[in-house]
């Protein structure tokens, strides 16, 4: 399987164009020993040719034309070698991208009932979707079901993949009215989604609470796996006067701390734990910072736009 990280920051980017904490100010000034980093999204190819989609980013446009993987065929004037697309949650971070994918294309979208309805059901939006003919054609996400993807009409061919999805305790976005969030089942907000072939396996977990226990084994469990790095400690956008919540209150483990990620992750895992949807007030981007080294020396890599993987 191949594996290329588009995108490694959390929504807002890196830099965030209203944000001033100091990795902003000082990327901006040219001094922050960093780079910059679009919104997390992630595409993986189980044979180099067909790809798929891990999260529509609000910065899928511009992270399809800067992969040339993604690119059409030449000479095909309609193809696109993007089959599909996975949705972990419905939000905005995560499905904003869908619109740039409106362009008559046909692809297929797996997602919860829950996330389904919200976006088709209670975003008209996303009715673009829609004008392709044949029309995008989704497909059912179900926490603890695996779901194995065939390419080809044999119904008995052996899967390419097989993905299988958990729930990860998490909520459902701010903008689902109460009343609405009564009627949808919680486990299916936000999904970890391991994908295995041929015996190897990685995990796409960009979002992980104190909830998340099922996700994190599924994830230690994996060959590679791809894990939340939004914050480094539970009070970091109040430090960085960038908000009033806490990590935690946010629904993400911080990184650090006894009972944070770092400290958590199941020790006897062998898996290559790769940190993305990190936020830009995070010390981690400044690659001279103590709190990197920490996180190195902890076993955790740093993901960075257009790091690539393969399994
Ligand atoms: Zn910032």
């Amino acid at each position: 399987m191949h594996i290329r990280i588009l995108g490694s920051a959390a929504g807002g980017g890196f830099p965030q164009w209203n944000c001033g904490c100091r990795n902003c100010s000082e990327l901006r000034a040219g001094s922050l020993q960093a780079t910059t980093r679009t919104q997390t999204q992630l595409a993986f190819s189980p044979d180099g040719q067909v790809w798929f989609l891990l999260g529509a980013s609000p910065d899928l446009r511009s992270q399809i034309i800067a992969t040339a993987q993604l690119a059409p065929p030449p000479g095909d004037t309609t193809g696109s070698p993007i089959a599909g697309v996975f949705l972990t949650s419905a939000d905005v971070d995560s499905v904003m991208g869908l619109l740039h994918l409106r362009e008559f294309q046909s692809f297929f979208i797996f997602a919860t009932p829950a996330v389904q309805r919200l976006l088709k059901n209670e975003n008209r939006v996303f009715d673009v979707l829609h004008r392709a003919d044949p029309p995008v054609l989704w497909q059912t996400l179900s926490p603890g079901a695996r779901l194995a993807c065939r390419f080809g009409e044999d119904p008995s061919a052996p899967p390419s993949f097989v993905c299988s999805p958990t729930s990860l305790g998490c909520d459902f976005p701010d903008f689902v009215s109460t009343e609405l969030r009564r009627t949808l089942p919680s486990s299916e907000a936000v999904l970890a989604l391991r994908f295995e072939q041929a015996g190897k396996s990685f995990c796409f977990a960009p979002c992980l609470s104190e909830n998340s226990g099922e996700g994190m084994k599924a994830a230690a469990s994996s060959n590679v796996a791809f894990l939340d790095g939004t914050f480094w400690s539970d009070d970091e956008l109040i430090q960085t006067g960038r908000g009033q919540k806490t990590a935690r209150e946010m629904g993400h483990l911080p990184l650090s701390g006894r009972d944070g990620l770092l400290a958590q992750f199941p020790k006897d895992s062998e898996c290559r734990k790769i940190l993305v949807h990190i936020n830009n007030t995070n010390p981690i981007l400044d690659e001279s910072s103590d709190e990197r080294r920490a996180a190195r020396e902890a076993g955790f890599e740093i993901a960075y736009d257009g790091m690539e993987v393969t399994l």
